[in-house]
């Protein structure tokens, strides 16, 4: 693997990570739903404001377990984003569902809640909004398509942790909702995730799938005098260590949001001007969104320009990355009837955006270094 000076993503640390593992195992329980599992999930139930929180191994698991609770079985319909990650999809593929893709919006990617309704159908059970790049969906008119046709919502709210839409937390619109603690993502503790559930009704059975299908957890609280097996259910719990580790970067979240602000601010504000003369798209935030701070990325001119600006700056040691292949595309997506010219937004997107470096201890002088490089990119050979 070639190591850059600049990479698109690191992950940065403080002491207490540590100190909390090593507390994790002088406390002697490492297995899951321990102290720190049980700090985290208290600490997201009330900066979300959410009746329940369970940890979860990782978002893919944590789309898995709703997936489950929703019952979706062979033959259901689940409307997701093309231009996502694959769990996305995945979550209720693997239980029998038929992914509808949905295309994006040209100004901040998520899907296009325009063409949403026309999309659903007797068999739609859910629809999953992905809040792309920690800027939220139009919410008002997907929960509206989503309560007169009687569909679940669950956000995949991987990116979207701390992010608001009209002044209400991303992540507390649906009956369900997702977080990822991947090394990739502005909270991490590796791997890991949770599940958000607002919706009260599912909160035993969510308990229940992610201990095995047993009511371990009921037993622990001394509601049941033995615990057995009584639904499916899965092992989705993280360790303790890795809770331990995540809950000393939940403390800290405050502070680092404030960081990845600074550093998303610090982009735009310097490649305004450049963007503008060159053509290159930078992200819009609607004013009804406060977003999570979670990436900055750009749109090229062309396909062209962004593999060249790639390159380029690899030439100066930094690392950039492209995003998402739309889902319909894929061999999978395909197979479920994707066609190229289906989403059209998503397909044009996908190859010319590109995120930059952005990572928790990204310095002043890093990012100076990236923006300088940027501004050297040379536009007049394309004329
Ligand atoms: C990162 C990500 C996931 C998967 O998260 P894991 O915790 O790695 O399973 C799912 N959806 C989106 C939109 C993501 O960005």
């Amino acid at each position: 693997m070639i190591t850059y000076p600049i990479p698109f993503n690191k992950t940065a640390t403080s002491r207490c990570e540590f100190q909390y593992m090593m507390e994790a195992i002088e406390r002697g329980h490492v297995s899951g739903d321990g102290h720190f599992t049980q700090q985290c999930n208290v600490f997201l139930e009330q900066f979300l404001s959410v009746p329940k929180v369970l940890l979860t191994t990782s978002c893919t698991h944590a789309l898995e377990m709703s997936a489950l609770l929703l019952d979706i079985k062979p033959g259901d319909e689940v409307i997701v984003p093309t231009y996502t990650f694959v769990s996305t999809a995945n979550a209720f593929v693997l239980r029998g569902a038929k992914p509808v893709f949905i295309d994006s919006r040209k100004d901040t990617l998520n899907m296009d809640e325009r063409k949403l309704e026309a999309l659903v159908t007797e068999r739609t059970k859910a629809i999953v909004p992905v809040h792309y790049g920690g800027i939220g969906c139009e919410m008002d008119a997907i929960m509206d398509i989503a309560q007169r046709h009687n569909i679940a919502v669950v956000e995949d709210n991987a990116h979207g942790l701390f992010g608001k839409y009209r002044g209400k937390n991303l992540g507390t619109f649906g009956c369900m909702a997702t977080q990822s603690f991947h090394e990739t993502k502005n909270i991490s503790c590796g791997e890991g995730g949770a599940l958000i559930v607002n919706d009260e009704t599912l909160i035993d059975r969510a308990e229940i799938l992610r201990e095995k299908g047993t009511n371990r957890s009921r037993f622990f609280r001394g509601l049941v005098d033995k615990y057995s097996w009584v639904d499916v259910g899965s092992s989705y719990l993280p360790s303790d260590l890795l809770a331990a580790f995540l809950f000393a970067q939940l403390e800290r979240s405050e502070q680092i949001q404030h960081k990845r602000q600074q550093i998303w601010e610090r982009y735009y504000k310097e490649l305004s001007g450049w963007a503008k003369a060159n053509g290159v798209i930078l992200p819009t935030v609607p004013p009804h969104c406060d977003q999570a701070w979670h990436m900055f990325y750009m749109v090229m001119p062309s396909l062209k320009h962004r593999q060249d600006l790639i390159a380029h700056l690899k030439k100066h040691g930094i690392l950039s990355v492209f995003h998402y292949l739309p889902l319909h595309l894929s061999d999978v997506g395909q197979q479920f009837g994707g066609k190229p010219g289906q989403c059209p937004v998503a397909e044009d997107y996908s190859d010319r955006l590109i995120r930059l470096p952005f990572y928790n201890s990204l310095s002043d002088e890093e990012q100076e270094k990236v923006i300088e490089a940027i501004c050297q990119f040379d536009f007049t050979k394309y004329a």
